[in-house]
C-alpha cells in the first residue's frame, strides 16, 4: 500500500531507525514527526519508510460539552494565535488556530468546570508580528466583551510579544474584570506541552478578584503553579523553559496552585468592581527603542529623531550613554523628541544624577524611565504621546505610575529571579 502523509511510519536512515507521522516537506527532506513532538528532516535518499499504520482519519476526542451552566461566571476567550493556539492536523502538517469556544473545551474539559466560555478569534498570528494598531482592534474587542457581560477575559496570545501587548492593554482599559493574558511556550501536540495548565490557572484568575491585566503563565519546571504577573512588568527571560516569564523589578502579583486552584496573592491588587470600565486607544505608533551599544555612532539619534516621534533609550548600568552622545540627545529633546532613559540591566532603577555621564544626560533634556522596562517603556511612550503631543504633559504621563509600570522604591524590587 502506498505511503502517504499522514501515515505512520518506520523511516530507517544511516542504522537507525525512527518512528513517527510523515509530515508535508517543503524542503524537499523526509519529514518524520516524533512520538515527542519534535520533527526530524532526513535525506530522502539515504531513507527507506516502512509502513505501520494508516492514519488518514485522525480524530478528536469524542466528548460531548456539558450545556452552560448559569451558576459559572462566564468568561470571553479572544485568541490572536501562537504556539497556545495552534493544533497541528497530522494529514497536512498544517498549523491551524482552535478558535471556537468548542475546540478549546473540547481539547481541555477541566475548563467547563470553571466558567462558560464564548470565543473569538480576533487574529491568527504568531506575536513576532503583531502590530501597535493590532493592540487598538484587540482592547476595542475586549472591551466591548466586557459591556456584553463578561465576568473575566482571557487573551490567547503568542509568547514572544506577549509583554508588549499586555503592557499596551493595561495602558488602554481600566477595567472592573480580569484579564489575563496566556501562552504556552510548547505546543499541545507535545507531551511537556505547558497549554492545557496554563489555560486552566488563567481560566481561575480570570474568574478571580483580580480586576488587572495579568499574565498568567508556568511558575516553575514543574506543573505545579502558574505565576500572576502584572501586565506591565514582564519580560520573557528563557527561550524555551516553560517558566520563562518573570516579573521584573517586583514579585508576581500571586500564584495558582495547579490543579487545585487556589490562588495566593503577594501584592496589593485592584479587585472586582473596584474601577469603572474606560478606554483610551489613542497611541502614537512612530517610536522607537534605541540600544546603547560600546562604541555605536550617536548619529543613530539622528536617524531616529528624523523619522520618530518619542524615543527610549536603553542605556548601560544606572541609566549611561557614552558623553560623545550627550550633545546629539540634546538636539533630540530640543526637537520636542523626548527621550527617556531605561536601563539594559533591567533589574533595577534608572538613576542619571550618580555619575557625570548621567547628570550630562539629564540636562541635555533625558527624563529617567525608573525601573520601567524599555520595551514597556516604548509602549508606554506610544500610548502617552497618543493623548497629547505638549512635551512636559508627555513627559508628566511618562513619570506617573499608570498601570503598575513603575514602582517607587527598587528597595523591595529589584529582586533578580535568576532561577535558571
Ligand atoms: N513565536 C511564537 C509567538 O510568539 C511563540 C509562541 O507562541 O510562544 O507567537
Amino acid at each position: 500500500m502506498a505511503i502517504v502523509e499522514g501515515d505512520i511510519v518506520l523511516a530507517r536512515c544511516g542504522g537507525t531507525t525512527y518512528e513517527g507521522v510523515l509530515m508535508p516537506s517543503t524542503t524537499g527532506k523526509t519529514v518524520v514527526k516524533l512520538k515527542n513532538g519534535y520533527n526530524i528532516g532526513l535525506e530522502p535518499g539515504n531513507v527507506t519508510l516502512e509502513l505501520i499504520d494508516k492514519k488518514s482519519e485522525l480524530k478528536g476526542p469524542q466528548i460531548e460539552l456539558p450545556a452552560p451552566n448559569p451558576k459559572l461566571p462566564n468568561i470571553s476567550i479572544l485568541s490572536t494565535g501562537g504556539t497556545i493556539a495552534s493544533k497541528v492536523d497530522y494529514r497536512t502538517g498544517a498549523v491551524t488556530s482552535q478558535f471556537t469556544a468548542e475546540d478549546i473545551l473540547l481539547a481541555i474539559p477541566e475548563l467547563t468546570e470553571i466558567a462558560n466560555y464564548n470565543a473569538r478569534v480576533c487574529y491568527s498570528i504568531l506575536s513576532e508580528n503583531m502590530r501597535p494598531e493590532y493592540w487598538v482592534k484587540l482592547a476595542e474587542e475586549v472591551n466591548n466583551e466586557i459591556k456584553a457581560g463578561a465576568d473575566g477575559i482571557i487573551i490567547t496570545h503568542g509568547t514572544d510579544t506577549m509583554m508588549y501587548t499586555a503592557a499596551a492593554i493595561a495602558f488602554m482599559i481600566k477595567t472592573p474584570v480580569p484579564i489575563v493574558f496566556v501562552g504556552s511556550q510548547r505546543s499541545a501536540d507535545r507531551p511537556s506541552s505547558d497549554n492545557a495548565m496554563n489555560a486552566i490557572c488563567a481560566a481561575k484568575v480570570a474568574v478571580s478578584d483580580i480586576a488587572e491585566v495579568t499574565v498568567v503563565m508556568h511558575g516553575s519546571t514543574s506543573d505545579d503553579f502558574c505565576h500572576i504577573h502584572r501586565g506591565a512588568k514582564i519580560r520573557k527571560m528563557h527561550t524555551s523553559r516553560r517558566d520563562a516569564f518573570q516579573s521584573i523589578n517586583s514579585r508576581p502579583l500571586g500564584r495558582v496552585e495547579y490543579p487545585s486552584g487556589e490562588i495566593n496573592t503577594y501584592l496589593d491588587y485592584k479587585r472586582r468592581g473596584e474601577q469603572e470600565l474606560s478606554i483610551n486607544t489613542n497611541i502614537e505608533p512612530r517610536c522607537t527603542l534605541v540600544k546603547y551599544t560600546t562604541g555605536a555612532s550617536p548619529e543613530m539619534l539622528l536617524f531616529a529623531s528624523a523619522n520618530y516621534k518619542g524615543i527610549v533609550l536603553e542605556g548601560t548600568g544606572l541609566g549611561h550613554v557614552s558623553t560623545e552622545w550627550v550633545p546629539y540627545i540634546e538636539r533630540t529633546t530640543q526637537a520636542g523628541v523626548p527621550v527617556i532613559v531605561t536601563s539594559q540591566c533591567i533589574n533595577g532603577r534608572v538613576c542619571d544624577r550618580v555619575y557625570d555621564t548621567g547628570r550630562d544626560i539629564l540636562k541635555a533634556g533625558a527624563l529617567e524611565g525608573e525601573d520601567m522596562l524599555p520595551e514597556v517603556a516604548l509602549v508606554k511612550l506610544m500610548w502617552a504621546l497618543g493623548q497629547t503631543s505638549d512635551f512636559d504633559e508627555v513627559k508628566k504621563l511618562m513619570l506617573t505610575d499608570i498601570a503598575g509600570e513603575m514602582t517607587r522604591s527598587s528597595r523591595t524590587s529589584g529582586v533578580i529571579h535568576n532561577n535558571f
